[in-house]
């Protein structure tokens, strides 16, 4: 099971993980970023990579 957790401290709303993510999970809520549909993610870590902040740690 996968967890992603978002450093909301550090998340600026840049939308680099919307855009990013290939399952198009993240939602942008109040300039923050909120996964959605958790369990569609595939583990390729490429939000993780691109967040620009570091604000995002995919968990498996
Ligand atoms: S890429 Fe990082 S800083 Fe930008 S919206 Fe996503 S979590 Fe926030
Ligand atoms: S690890 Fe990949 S599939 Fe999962 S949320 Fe990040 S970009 Fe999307």
């Amino acid at each position: 099971m996968v967890k992603i957790m978002i450093d909301t401290d550090k998340c600026t709303g840049c939308e680099t993980c919307a855009n990013t993510c290939p399952v198009g999970l993240y939602e942008i809520v109040d300039a923050k970023a909120v996964p959605e549909n958790v369990d569609e993610c595939l583990v390729c870590r490429a939000c993780e990579a691109q967040c620009p902040e570091g604000a995002i740690q995919v968990i498996e």
